[in-house]
């Protein structure tokens, strides 16, 4: 049946137009869920093509696989936490690598047994996706360990960027053996050092960088899946791959911008470690809510600022709930958003859309910084480092020349947080000592709870 493939490549053509149009709608809130949807979408029409392709072999093992997939997925996604959120996408996106890296293997393993490949360039594809892809699961593994606490420490010893580059360095020189001798052990010893690679140049990695990381790592899953996409003269996981290649470095290199790194030190540096930074004078000065509530009540703009603390409170809703009943006093309210407020992109974003905040409400950093000076009071709800001014005022800081909300600049400012802990860079943060700023401890949801109360009863309400 001559139609069929003309089918599949019509499938694949049609989930090619879905991907694309489903990032670019990914790009607004407004249209995001839909996007999802679109992509999702195309991503099943591609699979099901698949399935269609002539000479499929193994049909009860790919189905098996599909269901297992399918289930763990949908059971883990459904329970994911939202601040757990990054080390699920770090395992998924080691999984995307792995996939590639296996592909890579199981082609290269087939052209040993025949002693021959298709082409010279499905050949170095082959060995390219697999090498990144290795590195891709590898390392994302890692990442995954990090984010979740199991692996807390960088590890680094003497000489490890240049241990690292011998691994490496071994690693292309087996797959340029690969390419050119298709021997077994050369091929298996291949895969060990690339593997290798991958957890060897993300252990000595900190913390701090690892969204960063994860991004590109993602970039690289990316890259792998096109490679291999045209080892299996498939149309789907090419664009695909290119899809996700791109997206992710651009991505990594916003991510990057927003927390004023370069990939390079990101991969070789250090953050957070370094830098002996200065000791802030004077005190932080708590308020009792009632205080709070009476200073928001009478002023004429307020500006929500919220960081990782608002999202472990889950107060998001809270928060909606003081800013409509501030809107209903005559309030200007607005919330800022800082581009790596959270831990992932579009991470407070996605709360505050789940809370039902207007989109009109939100700010970005560039469009809102100008509006500080003017500003009554700044709520600042379990963000730290986004409002850092150190980073602009003391070039011994770990985090000096990152972009932040001029916070500081506001006539006075409201510090939601529990007590003297440290954000992700873990330093002190010089906002929380000036001399107009208040410090109201607790945890995010019920401060802002006691807040809602408290306002009921300046002035009747009214
Ligand atoms: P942050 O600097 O991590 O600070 C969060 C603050 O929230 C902490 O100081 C903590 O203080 C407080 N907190 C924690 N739980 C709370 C709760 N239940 N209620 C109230 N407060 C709570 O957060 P951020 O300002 O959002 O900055 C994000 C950081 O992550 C930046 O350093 C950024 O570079 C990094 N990062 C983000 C991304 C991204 O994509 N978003 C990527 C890479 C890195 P207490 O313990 O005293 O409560």
């Amino acid at each position: 049946m001559s139609w069929l493939p003309l089918l599949v490549k019509a499938s694949y053509f049609a989930a090619a137009l879905l991907f694309i149009l489903g990032i670019k709608r990914m790009s607004s809130p407004v249209t995001a869920r839909s996007g999802i949807r679109w992509a999702g979408v195309g991503m099943l029409i591609a699979t099901l093509a698949t399935f269609a392709t002539p000479g499929l072999h193994n049909m009860p093992l790919i189905l098996a696989a599909v269901v297992l997939g399918t289930a763990v997925a949908w059971w883990s996604g459904k329970r994911v936490a939202m601040t757990d959120m990054p080390q699920m996408v770090a395992l998924y996106n080691g999984l995307g690598g792995g996939s590639a890296a296996a592909i890579g293997a199981v082609e290269l393993l087939r052209y040993s047994d025949l002693g021959v490949a298709p082409s010279q360039t499905v050949l170095v594809l082959a060995v390219a996706g697999a090498l990144i892809g290795s590195i891709a699961l590898t390392g994302s593994v890692i990442a995954w360990a990090k984010l979740d606490g199991r692996l807390d420490k960088r590890f680094t010893f003497p000489g490890q960027q240049a241990f690292n580059a011998l691994v490496f360095l071994a690693a292309v020189g087996l797959g340029v053996f690969t390419v050119l001798g298709l021997q077994q052990p050369v091929i298996i010893g291949f895969f060990v050092a690339a593997l290798a690679v991958g957890i060897l140049m993300t252990l000595p990695i900190g913390g701090a960088d690892m969204p960063v990381v994860i991004s590109l790592y993602n970039a690289l899953t990316g890259l792998a899946v096109a490679f291999e996409g045209y080892v299996l003269q498939n149309e789907a996981l090419i664009i695909a791959g290119m899809v996700v290649g791109a997206a992710g470095t651009m991505l990594t290199q916003l991510m990057a911008k927003a927390m004023n790194r370069s990939i390079a030190s990101v991969l070789f540096g250090s953050f957070g470690a370094t830098g002996e930074a200065k000791e802030i004078a004077g005190a932080q000065k708590p308020i009792e809510a009632g205080d709070v509530a009476a200073m928001m009540a009478y002023a004429e703009r307020v500006v929500i600022v919220p960081g990782y603390g608002m999202a472990v409170a889950q107060a998001q809703h809270k928060v909606w709930e003081l800013t409509q009943a501030l809107i209903k006093r005559g309030v200007k309210v607005k919330f800022a958003i800082h581009p790596v407020a959270g831990r992932m992109p579009g991470h407070m974003n996605v709360l505050l859309a789940e809370a039902g905040v207007p989109y009109d409400l939100i700010a970005d950093m560039d469009d809102i910084n100008p509006e500080f000076p003017t500003t009554d009071v700044s709520l600042v709800i379990g963000a730290n480092d986004v409002v850092n001014p150190v980073a602009k005022t003391d070039p011994s800081s770990p985090i000096y020349g990152m972009p932040i909300l001029d916070v500081s600049l506001s006539k006075n400012t409201i510090v939601i947080k529990r007590g003297k802990g440290t954000g992700f860079a873990g330093i002190e943060n010089a906002l929380f000592y000036a001399d107009n700023t208040r410090m109201l401890y607790g945890d995010g949801a019920a401060a802002v709870a006691g807040l809602i109360a408290e306002l009921k009863s300046v002035d009747g309400g009214h």
